[in-house]
């Protein structure tokens, strides 16, 4: 029987298989790169996540990312709590407390597609990465020592692409997983989220470039993105019952922002869009050669901004696991390890995290709310807590954690 190619087949480049393939071939490993984007709609995806945590940025720079990202985004210190029902800023929170932890105490506002543009360009020029735009791939199967995956290729034609391993780094839909038979459990909210985009400067009026609004009848949060032209996004929940082509009005989305901040002149809106949010996470995220990672293994509310961090979280630590296993530093078992790993993070620390996330600004018993505040309040004036909090949300204890695990 033919051997297999000595190459790991990545399926997806979003944010998680762009990292990983990246990773394995400054390694030296040899990577197939499977996108069903070709090169005339690849910028036309949806910017997405933007928020990119301090433990992201330090993997950004092994990758040589960071310096390509820090122009196009906006280098962020301090996030905010305020109190929407109060019009109050609760507290104010400053990544300087993590100097010691980090040489990025800050995050990086530089939206996903920002991030793949950079690192599709970066994978283009790496001779170990055969990247195949255009290309869907429809299926896979694998025996005791290799892959095969099926794809439709740019001239429509059926091919098949053989390798060692198989990462479905696909996103949400994961043709892997369902091919696989893994339950992907959880819950998805009821209510749709709202985000409108806006050109105006939300600074004026004392936010920061990234803010949590509490509210037990409309919470929202407000992030400032680089442009041209300089862009904020605010969410808010919505009815589940409403009619979606009477939310996206543009009377209604003016009237939302003039209830959220009452300017009496006409917001800028520059885009919108509602979507849906899951908080779900995969029952195994590996099963033989076969391995799932980022939104593929488990998705969440942005609310904290951990799914696409969480997902490079993914990548990085099974390139490490594929690289060791390459230079005959490790065994096979060594991915049974990154499962335990990162399921492991995405119950305890994403889902755990996100869910809370959104009680907390959706709080509608008045004296739990002003717990809450309090509590937030000290933990922000205390810089022993606030460090211990910084650690947690920029998902530096969820790495801890992860390493800590056998
Ligand atoms: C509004 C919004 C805001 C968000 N904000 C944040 C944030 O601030 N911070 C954060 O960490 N996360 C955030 N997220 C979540 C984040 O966008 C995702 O977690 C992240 O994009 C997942 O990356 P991924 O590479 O796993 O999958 P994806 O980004 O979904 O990429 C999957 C890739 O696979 C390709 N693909 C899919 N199917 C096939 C196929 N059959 N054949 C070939 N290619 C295929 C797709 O074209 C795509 O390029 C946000 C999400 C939303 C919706």
């Amino acid at each position: 029987m033919a051997e297999y190619p000595n190459r790991i087949v990545v399926i997806g480049a979003g944010p998680v298989g762009l990292c990983l393939s990246l990773a394995l071939a400054q390694a030296d490993l040899k990577v197939c790169l499977i996108e069903a984007l070709g090169d005339d709609n690849f910028l036309e995806q949806v910017p997405r996540a933007g928020t990119n945590h301090p433990a992201t940025l330090e993997m950004y720079e092994r990758l040589g990312l960071y310096d390509k990202l820090e122009p196009r985004g906006i280098i962020a210190p301090v996030f905010h709590y305020w109190d929407r029902h109060d019009g109050k800023l609760i507290a104010a929170f400053d990544h300087a407390s993590l100097k010691a932890d980090t040489h990025f105490p800050y995050v990086l506002q530089c939206e996903r597609i920002k991030i793949v543009e950079e690192a599709l360009k970066m994978a283009k020029a790496h001779p170990n990465i055969d990247l195949r735009l255009k290309t869907e791939f429809v299926s896979f199967a694998q025996g005791s020592d290799g892959v095969t995956t099926r794809v439709i290729n740019p001239a429509g034609e059926e091919e098949t692409i053989e390798g060692r391993y198989i990462v479905s780094a696909e996103g949400a839909r994961s043709i892997v997983r369902k091919e696989l038979g893994i339950a992907f459990e959880g819950f998805t909210y009821d209510d749709r989220t709202l985000n409108i985009e806006v050109a105006y400067d939300f600074t004026k009026h004392g936010y920061a470039h990234r803010n949590y609004i509490s509210d037990p009848v409309e919470w929202s949060n407000l992030f400032h993105w680089k442009g041209p032209p300089d862009r904020w996004r605010v969410h808010f929940p919505t009815d589940p019952k409403a009619n979606e082509a009477e939310l996206m009005r543009p009377e209604a989305l003016q009237a939302r922002l003039q209830k959220f901040l009452p300017t009496g002149k006409p917001f800028e809106i520059v885009g919108s869009n509602l979507y849906v949010v899951h908080q779900r996470v995969a029952d195994k995220f590996r099963a033989g050669r076969a391995i799932l990672a980022g939104d593929s293994a488990h998705v969440n509310s942005p609310i904290g901004a951990m799914g696409m961090n969480s997902g490079i979280h993914d990548a990085i630590n099974l390139a490490d696991k594929l690289i060791a296993m390459a230079r005959g530093e490790a065994d096979d078992s060594a991915l049974d390890r990154y499962a335990r790993q990162r399921r492991h993070v995405a119950v305890a620390h994403t889902q755990a995290q996100t869910i809370r996330n959104k009680r907390l600004l959706a709080e509608q018993d008045a004296a739990v709310r002003r717990r809450n505040q309090d509590e937030l309040r000290r933990t922000a004036e205390d810089p022993e807590l606030a460090r211990k909090f910084l650690l947690r949300t920029a998902l530096f204890e969820s790495l801890r954690e992860a390493d800590a695990i056998a």
